[in-house]
């Protein structure tokens, strides 16, 4: 994610729908991904048409013609019913970190068509009384991303991260992993079937079982020399999708830190060496706050190898799209 300002030189967030200085309605545009500003006040912008619902979409309309919805919002195959305040407000993070999401890998030159790709975000009757089913679980089938709408809940969530042994748990971290399931396909192929399931083993055993085992007996005591999680050693699919959701970490993070000025010379051969230096800074950042971690993780060799591999499939994707521009999108170094 860039920096973003508007027409007046303030800097705005990505999740801004005004300018906090000059009041100005604000928009993301998913194509040029980037922010617009009004020119003057009321001047036009087709707005999404959830823009004043709970949802507070901020991204510009799909197309200029009406009401109509934005790319992200197409996504929504399920939203949670919205006759309660609480399942409002759990509505707006969702689909704030879902945006976000997405904003990454439209930024990687990734594909996101709504008619493929598509989110449930479900409540179950654990938060929500009138809810149809009993247990909602977080994951990813067939281009749908379900995610347990509770998550949005701090208290839940953080229960959810006691109860699980987990560093890190955050909708964004959530969404980040589950596109990782759905990508897969599209960025690995045939091409590179063999590398990935060298590195993270073959994608094809027993997902049930492998994960019933995870969940009974724990992750050997050796994961932390080969995975970035516990979780990610409970089956391939799992740490090629961890690692992605890192990946995407690392791209955010990259980005901001060198829009910001805080490293600079980002290039081909140290962005993964670069981001884990800043990372060990930002963590000194939040621990001089009294605050937690920010990046509660170790990144080893192994792992660097499945985090560099990641990018490599999605560089791969990359130039398969554009045959006249050999150039893969790489890092940002400068503003
Ligand atoms: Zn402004
Ligand atoms: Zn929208
Ligand atoms: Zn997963």
């Amino acid at each position: 994610m860039r920096e973003f300002s508007c027409r007046c030189g303030q800097v705005v967030y990505f999740e801004n729908n005004s300018c906090g200085n000059c009041g100005r309605q604000l928009a993301f545009d998913p194509v040029a991904l980037t922010m617009v500003a009004e020119e003057t006040a009321g001047s036009g912008l087709s707005f999404c048409m959830n823009r004043s619902s709970a949802s507070e979409c901020n991204w510009l309309a799909d197309t200029s013609f009406g009401d109509s919805p934005c790319l992200s919002c197409q996504t929504n195959r399920t939203i949670p019913n919205l006759s309660r305040q609480k399942s409002r407000n759990r509505w707006r993070k969702l689909d704030s970190a879902k945006r976000r999401m997405l904003a990454d890998v439209l930024g990687l030159g990734l594909p996101v068509d709504p008619t493929r790709l598509r989110f449930d975000f479900k409540e179950d009757k654990r938060i929500n009384p009138d809810a149809i089913e009993e247990f909602v679980s977080t994951g990813h089938l067939s281009g749908v991303i379900t995610i347990n709408a509770a998550e949005a809940d701090p208290v839940f969530r953080e229960s959810m991260r006691k109860h699980m042994n987990e560093a890190y748990r955050t909708l964004l971290g959530h969404l980040r992993h589950e596109s990782g399931h759905y990508f897969f396909n599209i960025v690995v192929g045939q091409s590179l079937i063999d590398e990935a399931r060298l590195l993270f083993g073959d994608e094809r055993q027993d997902y049930a079982a492998a994960l019933q085992r995870h969940y009974r007996t724990g992750a050997s005591a050796a994961w932390q020399g080969n995975f970035i999680s516990h979780y990610a050693s409970s089956h391939p699919m799992e740490d090629w999708a961890e690692c992605w959701g890192h990946y995407l970490h690392v791209r955010a993070v990259l980005d901001v830190a060198s829009a910001k000025g805080f490293i600079s010379d980002v290039g081909p051969e140290n962005w993964l060496s670069k981001f884990v230096e800043f990372s060990v800074s930002l963590n000194e950042v939040t621990r001089s706050l009294g605050l937690p971690d920010a990046y509660p993780f170790i990144q080893t060799d192994p792992v660097t190898a499945k985090i560099k591999f990641v990018h490599k499939a999605i560089q791969q994707y990359q130039s398969s799209q554009s045959p006249h521009n050999k150039t893969p999108q790489e890092f940002v170094t400068e503003r």
